[in-house]
């Protein structure tokens, strides 16, 4: 639920490479956004430094007008979802989904109401009480995906979600993320691919980097019709 913009955002890494030039970017609330781009580009990149896991060199990012470029990650309202999936192994599928809200101190019954909808959206309903290592690869990003849902971010970042599973699975799991969208159109969301198909299926707008900078951005059909 938030308007992410980047004004002059560059990232050089202590190696002295610079990596991005001169972002500029205006994404608004309830956007679905790609970035796409050849490998070694920045799009993970960019995406960290929205997250705030990685620091900007130069620049500004504000999230609903703020600037955030000193605000920690936790602090940012945002959820990610990476290629790996990350969840604790030792914990059900509805403790991994609980366990922030836990920590956030929310009450037992808004908690259970929070994990049973993420669920219910995410067809996770007949899994709860498995523990990750019972499910497939798709389950078990989904069970990431939900533990970003439960959190209510205002901005959801995917650094290349689908690209551990297997095809079938990546389908599968992509519709769910094409529902995700439906379901939370408020919601802005930032995804990171290589696969042209995802970036068709799922962004209203495209954004393509390439040389450390924003080569086109634009819908979909835009950016593939006429390269
Ligand atoms: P992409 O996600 O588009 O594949 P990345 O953002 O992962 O690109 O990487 C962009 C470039 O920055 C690559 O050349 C990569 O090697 C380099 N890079 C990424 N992380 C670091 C780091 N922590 N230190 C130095 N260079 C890095
Ligand atoms: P991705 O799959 O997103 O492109 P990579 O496999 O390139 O990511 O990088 C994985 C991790 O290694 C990241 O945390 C990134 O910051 C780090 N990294 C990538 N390239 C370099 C580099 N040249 N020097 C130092 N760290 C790097």
């Amino acid at each position: 639920m938030a308007d992410v913009k980047l004004t002059h955002v560059k990232k050089i890494y202590s190696n002295k490479v610079e990596v991005l030039k001169d972002i500029n970017l205006d994404i608004k609330q309830g956007e679905f956004i790609v970035f796409v781009g050849p490998s070694g580009c920045g799009k993970s990149t960019l995406l960290r430094m929205i997250s705030g896991l990685e620091e900007i060199t130069s620049g500004t990012l504000e999230i609903d007008g703020q600037v955030v470029n000193d605000v920690p990650p936790a602090l940012r309202g945002i959820a990610m979802v990476f290629q790996s999936y990350a969840l604790y192994p030792h914990m059900s599928v509805y403790d991994n989904m609980a366990f922030s809200l836990q920590i956030a101190k929310l009450s037992k019954e808004d908690i259970d109401q929070q994990v049973r909808k993420a669920a219910d959206l995410l067809q996770l309903t007949p899994y709860l009480d498995r523990l990750p290592k019972a499910l497939s690869g798709g389950q078990r990003q989904r069970v990431a995906i939900g533990r970003a849902i439960v959190r209510r971010p205002k901005v959801f970042l995917f650094d290349e979600p689908l690209s551990n599973l297997d095809a079938a699975l990546r389908v599968a799991t992509r519709m769910e993320i094409a529902n995700l969208k439906e379901s939370m159109p408020d919601s802005t969301m930032i995804y990171v691919t290589h696969d042209q198909v995802e970036a068709m299926t799922l962004a209203d707008r495209i954004v393509l980097l390439s040389g450390g900078d924003v080569e086109q951005v634009g819908p979909p059909l835009d950016l593939y019709e006429h390269p």
